[in-house]
């Protein structure tokens, strides 16, 4: 089996990208920044960049047939409405939404061929949203109609689409920082931050109350494993 994951440098993508490696799967991880490549016999990582449709058209006629591909690229802007930037926002969009359109389109061929499937990273924040993740909501909001209209389109092609809704967790990652820094930028005060905080913990406590894969790289990256495997209904 080859599974394409995309996002890979960090996080949710390159935690996948090596559990499905070492459970014996060829993984191609597509990054941003092959300096940071997970390292693993059956990992081949690639350059790619969701927001560049030259990149994903040279990938897929180089990758050939895929079994699976997972869309996990994406990036957390949060702040108040009022103070976030709007080329920031626009960014967001860009990688979240349209990245997420680029990437299926470009692959769909691949996936036909090797009678895939599609996976895609949505957010517990697709389902509902908190104060100062309004921005970042309506990314995944949209992930969420993206993937739900996908799934319909392509049932008669025998595709399956699994739209995965991990809840929030405080990372170290890429994303996690840009958040923080975001937050730090736009609401120079500490009523602010409190106010960030509480945002926070209120997604957190959404972690026990809205049906989700926990929010944990690990465990996410088993359901991600679960989509991609699951024998299919005959
Ligand atoms: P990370 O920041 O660790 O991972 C995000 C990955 O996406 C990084 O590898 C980053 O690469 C990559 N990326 C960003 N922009 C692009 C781009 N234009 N092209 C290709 N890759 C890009 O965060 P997470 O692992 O937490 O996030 C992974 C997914 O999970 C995202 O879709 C996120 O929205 C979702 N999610 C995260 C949750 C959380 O609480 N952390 C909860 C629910 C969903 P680079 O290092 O180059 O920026």
């Amino acid at each position: 089996m080859t599974y394409l994951v995309t996002g890979t440098s960090s996080g949710i993508g390159r935690v996948s990208a090596l559990r499905l490696a070492g459970h014996g799967h060829d993984v191609v991880a597509g990054m941003r920044r092959l300096q940071d490549a997970p390292t693993h016999a059956r990992i081949r990582p690639l350059l790619l960049d969701v927001t560049d449709t030259d990149q994903l058209a040279a990938a897929a006629k180089e990758i050939g047939p895929l079994q699976g591909l997972v869309n996990n690229a994406g990036i957390t802007y949060v702040g108040p409405m009022e103070h976030l930037p709007l080329e920031r926002l626009r960014h967001q969009l860009d990688v979240n939404v349209v990245g997420l359109l680029a990437t299926t389109q470009a692959f769909l061929p691949s996936i036909r061929a090797g009678k895939g499937r599609i996976v895609i990273m949505s957010s517990v924040a697709g389902r509902v949203t908190v104060p100062l993740h309004g921005a970042y909501s309506a990314s995944k909001f949209a992930v969420e109609a993206i993937g739900d209209a996908l799934r319909q389109e392509l049932r008669p092609w025998g595709i399956p689409v699994v739209v995965i809704e991990p809840g929030t967790f405080r990372s170290h990652n890429r994303a996690g920082t840009e958040a923080a820094a975001t937050a730090d930028r736009t609401t120079a005060d500490e009523l602010a931050q409190q106010r960030y905080g509480a945002a926070m913990d209120a997604l957190l406590q959404l972690n026990r109350t809205v049906e989700t894969s926990a929010g944990d790289p690990e465990r996410v990256a088993a359901v991600v494993e679960r989509a991609l495997t699951t024998a299919r209904p005959r």
